[in-house]
């Protein structure tokens, strides 16, 4: 297929031109992927009608029967493969068509065991190898509804009909034959087994990469999705930088937990999306009030972390009033009548040594204070 040759010249081409160019790429592959599976297919009939061609000179079955059984497995292959490249098996989530491929090679199956039962056990085979495929593809259901029809089909084949369904062994030939039979299926059915533990495999493995791509996407990705703050990851980095580089140059630096009063009553008497808005809102108000060097991360919700570099414990509580004062007396009816929008802080002035855990407990600390004083207030620790 010439589509996937196509594929990466299309990086600046437009998003829609590129969809088709991944679906055809998509459709190549797994016309590809089909190619192997029919193969493997004819390489199982060719093993089969072989075995039949022995048992035909072992004078067991009609020489007639090998054409007969050939021509018809030729046929629903030749079908197949026709429909799988026009691209008719893409049209189903099961794009390789597993169960009616199945159901009709089962028919298949069947009727020649009606029509030559001496070569049952051939047939027999055939059977065994196709539910051993079909069931790695069959939901449970699935798989009980086609062993039951199989089971009636079968029933009616050996107890309402007197076709001389048997194991030929009477002569040399037709033991060999037999026996060829019995491993050939084993080592048929072995194969399937392989093949579905080595696919297992490969999807578990792409499933742990795909796990470990996700986790170092998530790392790389250092801002918060709704509010444009630091997410909590990066604002955590920066807060142990940020320490170092205090206690480096010895400045001071104050870190501040904010935190939205009564959020949840904003949620519950305006809406979720409304409190999305607050939250943006309230994000881009303090981005737009702060120095340079100073970071703004999302903490967890509705709280926040503000770290505050070289900034003294009386400079960072001025700075927080502020803030505090602007917040509280944005125009929050633009959103919806009625609306107050307030914050609270604690804050704590990094000692010396002091950990950045042990700073942000102090600072949970005075935030909690803050609260408890009534809220829409700045508490420095
Ligand atoms: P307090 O003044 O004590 O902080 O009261 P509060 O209602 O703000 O605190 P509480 O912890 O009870 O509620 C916080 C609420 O914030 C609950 C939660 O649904 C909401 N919240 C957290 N994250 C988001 C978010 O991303 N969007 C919205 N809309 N709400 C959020
Ligand atoms: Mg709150
Ligand atoms: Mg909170």
């Amino acid at each position: 297929m010439n589509s996937t040759a196509a594929i990466p010249a299309l990086s600046a081409a437009p998003a829609d031109e590129v969809d088709w160019a991944r679906t055809l790429a998509v459709r190549a592959k797994r016309v590809k992927q089909r190619r192997q599976i029919f193969d493997l297919i004819a390489v199982s009939y060719l093993i089969d009608a072989t075995l039949l061609l022995m048992y035909a000179f072992a004078d067991t079955i009609p020489f007639g029967a090998v054409p007969a059984y050939l021509g018809c497995v030729l046929l629903i292959l030749v079908a197949t493969v026709t429909l799988s490249e026009h691209g008719f098996h893409d049209r189903y989530k099961d794009y390789f068509l597993v169960l009616p491929t199945s159901a009709v090679l089962i028919g298949l199956a069947l009727g020649f065991m009606a029509c030559v039962p001496q070569a049952a056990l051939v047939f027999t085979g055939t059977l065994l190898i196709i539910f051993s495929v079909a069931s790695l593809h069959a939901s449970r259901k699935e798989c009980v509804v086609g062993w039951s029809v199989l089971t009636i089909a079968l029933a009616v084949l050996f107890l309402f009909t007197d076709h001389p369904i048997s194991v030929p062994g009477g002569s040399l030939l037709e033991r060999l034959t037999t026996l060829l039979v019995l491993v050939l299926t084993i080592g048929r059915c072995m194969f399937v087994s392989m093949y579905s533990a080595s696919l297992r495999e490969t999807l578990y493995k792409r499933g742990v990469e795909l796990r470990e791509a996700y986790q170092r996407i998530e790392e790389l990705a250092e801002l918060d999705e709704l509010t444009g703050a630091f997410n909590r990851r990066c604002i955590m980095r920066m807060l142990n930088e940020e320490i170092a580089r205090a206690e480096r140059n010895a400045t001071p630096l104050s870190l501040a937990l904010i935190d939205l009063d009564w959020f949840k009553r904003i949620n519950d008497g305006f809406g979720h999306p409304i409190g999305d808005e607050v939250l943006r809102t309230f994000a881009i108000t303090i981005f737009a009030n702060i120095r340079s060097f100073d970071r703004f991360g999302r903490y967890g919700g509705e709280e926040f972390l503000l770290l505050l570099p070289n900034t003294s414990r009386e400079q960072s509580h001025a700075m927080l009033e502020r803030l505090r004062e602007i917040v509280a007396e944005l125009d929050w009816t633009a959103f919806s009548p009625g609306m107050r929008v307030t914050l609270s802080a604690g804050i704590a002035t990094m000692t010396l040594g002091e950990t950045a855990d042990a700073a942000l407990a102090r600072a949970d600390g005075a935030l909690y204070t803050a609260k408890e004083m009534g809220r829409n207030r700045i508490f420095t620790i």
